[in-house]
């Protein structure tokens, strides 16, 4: 057991938590990253399409930042979109130079490719695995800058005294230690709540334990109802087949081999934003024209030249897991979980109410995506507000706290963990509450919502709640107890599942992602505005905070 003391402290070595500490660094901070995965292994490793920038000439970040404000259904707060998208193009640039080899065109200039909601293209790659290629270079300069990295160190608390975060508890996976890290600054980089969902996208590991620490702190949470649906996840696995694929020409077909999208967005087609591309397939399926509950991508016309260029990780993953070759055949997809525009409550700083506590990347609400991100802006919102929050961090670390946290914080922790092993085992397991609760999501809490189902949802989540208060740890080791791990990360997910519910109740309108039946329309005059989930020992509270509009008013959202 020991105390570690740090300026900064980072949670999470995703895309977010890295750009932090090496801005956190440069504006002088002691800085400290923790992760409970080597930091390769975050989510970010596995974006695949590209990230957004109005780089060429002729482009505008205005133009970037119309996009995002409508493609957010005008959620989002437009302060905090106009800082992501006019930081955009020199973000982007900075990643190339230090050594990110972004794909170019046949001029040799920067090449973008077209994603959904945009009217111009303006996503830059690298082929299918751009997340890969950023997350990889952002190490090899953490590496360089000497930073402290904490590998495969989980957090269980955040420590809050005198009404300031100063720290965190933690265990150290490799040998079940428990020790206190205390700062002047703690920013919260943990990444998304993709596996509250069964299937989803995200890796095993994204289970929403930052907005749920950050909760538990007294951190208040937003637009917790807006998770995002991807239009072309995989057959049975739910893994993602990149929307570059549609940017680079794919088309999305019915049993018929109708382009159906041809009736939903006569514009836009296969590029209309998320939301609305996802709604088009579901209610294909439900409509009979679709097969074993999927429609297709095709791929077929854009030939081998390209796909080996540009795709070959998605050909690959279709032989993988359904055993078809793109090149040859439609792959079967539909609408899955993908993305959390929901989190803890930010300004542009990155600074949360809960002084000394920041929250950058897909575990925070700034909110830039509003109730429906566009793709490609998340790993610009993981680097733009990743920095900024680092450097806002850095500087208020300077004027530390009087007191600091002492060890006592690890022992009342090492007695809860002890209490959880000594549990009783009462022939339930976490892994089933789990999947109950990933499957209750998905059936009730989906493209198309409506009270019923919802309120369902909320009655079933607090059930797998009383299931998970006695449910015991079977593997009862110090080193690598990662069932240990998985029931801590169930507490977790289930306390974001319940503020999903609980606010996508409450809003009764339909937003970007958040489309109820039962409230069909959008409704501006009521439900402008953001809905906030803060802690209370009976569950959340919901609160509202206004949406920050600056130039773009609310229209008719159409594609
Ligand atoms: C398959 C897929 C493809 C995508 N493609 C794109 C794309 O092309 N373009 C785009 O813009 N966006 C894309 N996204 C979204 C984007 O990749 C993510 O939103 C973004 O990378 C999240 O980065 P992050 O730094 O916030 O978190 P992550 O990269 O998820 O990192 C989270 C970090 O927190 C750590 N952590 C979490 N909990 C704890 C804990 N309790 N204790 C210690 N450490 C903890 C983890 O170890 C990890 O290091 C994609 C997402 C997926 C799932």
């Amino acid at each position: 057991m020991a105390v570690f003391q740090h300026d900064v402290l980072i949670i999470g070595a995703g895309l977010a938590g890295m750009r932090a500490g090496l801005s956190a660094q440069a504006a002088g901070a002691d800085v400290a990253i923790i992760s409970k995965v080597h930091p390769v292994r975050s989510h970010s490793n596995a974006a695949q399409g590209g990230i957004n920038a109005a780089v060429d000439e002729d482009d505008t970040w205005e133009d970037h930042a119309f996009d995002t404000v409508k493609g957010s259904d005008y959620l989002g707060d437009q302060d905090a979109i106009e800082v992501l998208c006019s930081e955009a193009g020199g973000e982007v640039l900075a990643l190339e130079r230090m050594g990110v080899i972004f794909h170019r065109d046949e001029t040799g200039h920067l090449g973008s490719r077209a994603f959904g909601g945009q009217q111009r293209a303006r996503t830059y790659f690298v082929g299918d695995i751009t997340g890969q290629a950023l997350l990889h270079v952002m190490y090899e300069q953490l590496i360089k800058q000497g930073l402290r990295i904490y590998e495969e160190w989980f957090v269980t608390e955040l420590i809050v005294e005198d009404g300031s975060c100063k720290g965190a508890v933690v265990i150290d996976i490799t040998s079940g230690q428990m020790h206190v890290i205390g700062a002047k600054a703690v920013i919260m980089a943990t990444g998304g709540a993709g596996r509250v969902y069964e299937p989803s996208t995200n890796a095993l590991i994204c289970t929403g334990d930052g907005i749920s620490l950050a909760y538990r702190a007294g951190a208040p949470m937003m637009d917790m109802e807006m998770v995002q649906f991807h239009p072309t996840t995989l057959k049975g696995s739910g893994v993602l087949i990149t929307e570059g694929a549609r940017g680079d020409g794919a088309y999305l077909i019915n049993a018929d081999g109708d382009r159906f999208m041809e009736k939903y967005a006569p514009n836009m087609m296969e590029l209309a934003s998320r939301d609305v591309v996802s709604r088009s397939e579901q209610t294909e399926i439900n409509e009979g024209r679709g097969v074993d509950g999927c429609v297709f991508l095709d791929m077929r016309h854009l030939g081998m030249d390209l796909i080996r260029e540009r795709l070959w990780q998605i050909r690959e993953i279709g032989i993988d897991f359904v055993g078809v070759d793109i090149v040859k055949e439609p792959i079967p997809i539909l609408p899955g979980m993908h993305y959390i525009m929901g989190g803890i409550k930010t300004d542009v700083w990155g600074r949360t109410p809960l002084d000394g506590l920041y929250a950058a990347g897909e575990t925070a609400c700034v909110s830039v995506h509003g109730a429906n991100r566009l793709g490609a802006n998340s790993l610009l919102d993981t680097i733009v507000f990743g920095k900024r929050s680092g450097y806002d961090a850095a500087e208020r670390s300077k004027n530390g706290h009087a007191t600091m946290p002492g060890e006592d914080y690890a022992v009342e922790g090492e007695k809860k963990i002890r209490a959880l092993l000594d549990r009783p085992l009462n022939g339930d397991r976490v892994a089933k509450i789990r999947l109950d609760l990933g499957k209750v999501m998905n059936e009730k809490v989906q493209v198309f919502r409506n009270e019923d189902q919802l309120k369902s949802a909320l009655e079933d989540v607090r059930a797998l709640k009383k299931r998970y208060d006695t449910v015991g740890v079977e593997a009862k080791g110090k080193v690598f107890n990662t069932d240990l791990l998985f029931h801590i990360e169930l507490g977790f997910m289930l306390e974001c599942a319940e503020m999903v519910c609980l606010s996508s109740i409450e809003r009764k309108e339909s937003r970007g992602a958040h489309y109820r039946v039962d409230y069909p329309t959008r409704d501006d005059a009521n439900w402008l505005h953001h809905i906030t989930c803060s802690y209370t020992p009976g569950g959340p509270q919901l609160g509202t905070a206004p949406v920050t509009i600056t130039r773009w008013e609310p229209q008719e959202r159409k594609y």
